[in-house]
């Protein structure tokens, strides 16, 4: 199955893409986490993404477009794939179209802005595999220490309070338009973030029932 996962900025579209590509043994293609890994690496994408992605905007389309133009022909996307973070506008999801690219369900992970803003301040990452986590609701096994890994826990850049201010206006304007393209091609359910992350992932293996 492919599938889109759509949602705020820390409305948990990462963690329930795990739980997916868990159950039902897909890869999750994340924007976010291609750039980072470019990022640190310091590649040329990486250094053309650092100061949009910094400061709370969108890295331009033809950018994020070419990277998953790339990744979507490996051999591991044949079985199906999870995109989480992508598309974030409607010009990459058009081009997704253009690609020819079938996508059978689009998740829209529904949270409140209030709760995003407390969420994000808690969340914390792994510095070395990417593997994410939050200081209340997902706790690693030691403090301050990856589960997969055993490296440090940072805290994103981006996820500092007046970054993630800017990431939740963007994505009202940029990226909340996409629930009426997908609505309209009939391929859109809406989950409601639930408080338990177990809770949530119930809900969105609901919204896939039907495709397996
Ligand atoms: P979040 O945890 O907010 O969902 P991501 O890790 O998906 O964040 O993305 C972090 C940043 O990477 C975005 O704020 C943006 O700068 C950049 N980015 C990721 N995916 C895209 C995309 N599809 N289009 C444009 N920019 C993107
Ligand atoms: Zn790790």
């Amino acid at each position: 199955m492919n599938l889109i996962l759509l949602g705020a900025p820390g409305a948990g579209k990462g963690t329930q893409a795990e739980a997916i590509a868990e159950q039902f043994h897909i890869p999750t293609i994340s924007t976010g986490n291609i750039i980072r890994e470019a990022l640190k690496s310091g590649t040329e994408l990486g250094l053309k993404a650092k100061s949009y992605m910094d400061s709370g905007a969108l890295v331009p389309d033809e950018v994020v477009i070419d990277i998953i133009k790339e990744r979507l022909a490996k051999e591991d996307c044949q079985n199906g794939f999870i995109l989480d973070g992508f598309p974030r506008t409607i010009p990459q999801a058009e081009a997704l179209d253009r690609m020819g690219v079938r996508i059978d369900r689009v998740v829209d992970i529904e949270v409140a802005d209030e709760v995003i803003a407390e969420r994000v301040s808690g969340r914390r990452v792994c510095g070395a595999c990417g593997a994410s986590y939050h200081l209340s609701y997902k706790k690693p096994q030691v403090e301050d220490v990856c589960d997969k890994c055993g490296s440090t826990l940072v805290q994103r850049k981006d996820d500092h309070p007046d970054t993630v201010k800017e990431r939740l206006q963007v994505y009202h304007a940029q990226t909340e338009p996409l629930k009426s393209y997908y609505e309209a091609a009939g391929k859109l359910r809406i989950v409601e973030g639930q408080e338990r992350v177990k809770d949530t992932t119930a809900l969105v293996f609901k919204a896939l029932e039907d495709l397996v």
